[in-house]
């Protein structure tokens, strides 16, 4: 028997799950029921980042289930700043929906299914279309570390173009192929650029990729601000080996962030 803890109140009623999800195929197991405190952070995440302009009326922020690492949960397709912990849903490495109740689900999902299943540090990942990013999507200008707080970009940032692989396409990561190629665009990085479409960050929890998916675009507005100022003179940016010693801070310093970014949004 499947077991889905609904969160709308309590968290403490279970509503079971039916044989079949009305695809034609079975809905896929559940990893077990979630604390409902995992699925108000995962809702807190979706508002942080709304609230700190990382995502509009789209993008979107996943978590891999705590009990099932072939699990992922992700809010059914909404705008970032509405979700509830009641909208989380489970889904399956393959992106299917575990108990869909009829509701939708985001198209892009498959880049967080695909680099769940390439990347098995990686406990969260934050999709956004932030307008800073964008530009180093397009032209030959890596994105390199201003600051510390920016120091997994040290790392190097890879930027994924749908197009070398799929021609032209609505530029959507709408389908389990383009999710492999986006994860391994994205290989042993925290994060990657999407040509002509955004950007994806990852984490080892869900408050890194929160914190790392903020300082992306933060990063973005500081390489562009330094540009100018520069007029094209090299950039005095972290080094590799900074990176690695800043971001080891970073690591054990996101909860700081996080709990202040939660407390904007109310929870
Ligand atoms: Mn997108």
């Amino acid at each position: 028997m499947r077991l889905f803890r609904c969160a709308c109140h309590s968290g403490l009623s279970y509503l079971r799950a039916p044989a079949d999800a009305g695809s034609g195929s079975p809905a896929p197991r559940s990893g077990g029921s979630v604390d409902p405190s995992v699925l108000a952070d995962l809702a807190a995440a979706s508002r942080i980042l709304a609230d700190q302009g990382v995502v509009d009326a789209f993008g979107h922020v996943s978590m891999r289930h705590p009990n099932d690492p072939n699990r992922f949960l992700m809010s059914r397709s909404l705008a970032p700043a509405l979700v509830t912990p009641d909208d989380i849903m489970e889904y399956d490495l393959d992106c299917e929906c575990v108990y869909p109740r009829g509701r939708g689900s985001f198209l892009e999902r498959f880049i967080h299914g695909e680099i769940f299943r390439a990347r098995p540090d990686v406990m969260a990942v934050a999709h956004s279309h932030s307008a800073n990013v964008i530009p180093f999507g397009l032209v030959d200008k890596p994105m390199q570390a201003m600051f510390h707080n920016a120091a997994f970009i040290a790392r190097g940032v890879p930027v994924f173009d749908i197009n070398e692989k799929f021609g032209d396409t609505d530029m959507l990561v709408g389908n389990a192929q383009k999710g492999v190629a986006l994860a391994q665009s994205l290989c042993d990085k925290d994060i990657v650029l999407m040509r002509a479409h955004g950007s994806v960050a990852t984490g080892p929890s869900l408050p890194v990729a929160v914190f790392r998916a903020v300082y992306t675009e933060m990063n973005a507005r500081l390489q562009f601000q330094t540009m100018m100022l520069g007029g094209g003179s090299p950039i005095a940016a972290l080094s590799p080996g900074e990176g690695v010693l800043a971001d080891k801070v970073n690591l054990s310093s996101a909860s700081r962030a996080w709990d202040l970014w939660k407390r904007r949004v109310g929870f």
